[in-house]
């Protein structure tokens, strides 16, 4: 809904957005009205009970998102959801949107989050579970939550270009995005555990969703999609571009040409990242910008990011 909007400056576009992110547990909850309405039926209710109704944090529905204080719940549905947070909060240049997403950012990158770049530790759930709960055999970590991860980065990165968040997209793509498809690019990875002993798994239920190879396939194929998503869509994510400059995340080979100040930049990106430390970052541009307008991202002080 946001990026409609973006695309066509219709008002109501993001007015729609930002009532489905500020209407989230509100009372009346719409889960409560809406159970009374299907006469106390539901869907989905692992352990048999009405999840939607009484698990709220499962769906970050527990409270309103300004007062949200940890990541919570599903990790997929949590990254998905701060990603549009963090694109209305720069869109509508909401300080307090702006505040819940650096809360959460925060809470999130420091206390619930793998080397690996890996999110949403606890197989119960597919959810996040407590800070530094972070076990490394039982580890969900779903590939679909590293992949969340990398949109909420490159909104947040979009609001205010710090290399704090370039690093955690850095980390998360070469590490449990890349490791969850396999060199032939039929295989998968669901979960991504940090530890694993194959013989260990078909006897120890706590390791029921835990495979020791890439599968084909899966019952709920979200991952493998999504994987495929993320590489053809990269381009949105190696550059964060400004009204006067251009910043760098990523360090992929590539050939750019964007439109900075009133000229057309153009870089050629090459090296071999990150099997080598060098990049080469050429200017192909026939004009130097002489132009700055002001940027329109919050932190003109962050800067390029060294490989
Ligand atoms: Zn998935």
């Amino acid at each position: 809904m946001t990026r409609l909007y973006e695309v066509t400056q219709e008002q109501r576009y993001l007015t729609l957005a930002n009532y489905f992110v500020e209407q989230r547990g509100t009372e009346p909850h719409f889960y409560d009205i809406e159970y009374e309405k299907r006469r106390q039926s539901y869907h989905v209710k692992p352990s048999g009970t009405p999840w939607m109704v009484e698990n709220k944090a499962h769906s970050q529905a527990h409270l309103p998102i300004s007062e949200q204080r940890t990541a919570t719940g599903h990790a997929v549905r949590f990254v998905y959801l701060m990603t549009a947070v963090a694109h209305l909060a720069r869109l509508r240049q909401n300080e307090q949107q702006r505040q819940t997403c650096l809360r959460l950012w925060q809470n999130m990158v420091q206390r619930q989050i793998y080397i690996t770049g890996g999110i949403g530790s606890q197989s119960f759930g597919e959810a996040f579970s407590s800070d530094y709960d972070l076990p490394n055999d039982t580890a969900y970590a779903e590939s679909c939550a590293s992949i969340g991860l990398m949109m909420f980065a490159r909104r947040m990165l979009e609001m205010e270009v710090d290399s704090r968040y370039a690093d955690v997209m850095e980390r998360v793509l070469y590490n449990t995005i890349l490791g969850s498809i396999a060199f032939d690019g039929c295989h998968y990875f669901y979960v991504n555990p940090l530890e694993v002993h194959p013989k260990t798994l078909r006897s120890n239920g706590i390791y029921g969703h835990v495979r020791a190879v890439r599968q084909r396939w899966f019952g709920c194929a979200c991952c493998p999609p999504n994987i495929a998503r993320i590489f053809t869509s990269i381009g949105h994510y190696i550059y964060t571009p400004c009204s006067d400059a251009l910043y760098i995340n990523l360090y992929i080979g590539n050939r750019v040409a964007v439109l900075v100040g009133e000229h057309t930049l153009q870089l050629l990106m090459s090296g071999n990242y990150p099997w080598r430390d060098e990049v080469e970052i050429a200017v192909e541009s026939a004009h130097q910008s002489s132009t700055r307008s002001p940027c329109a991202c919050r932190n003109g002080a962050a800067r390029r990011r060294r490989p």
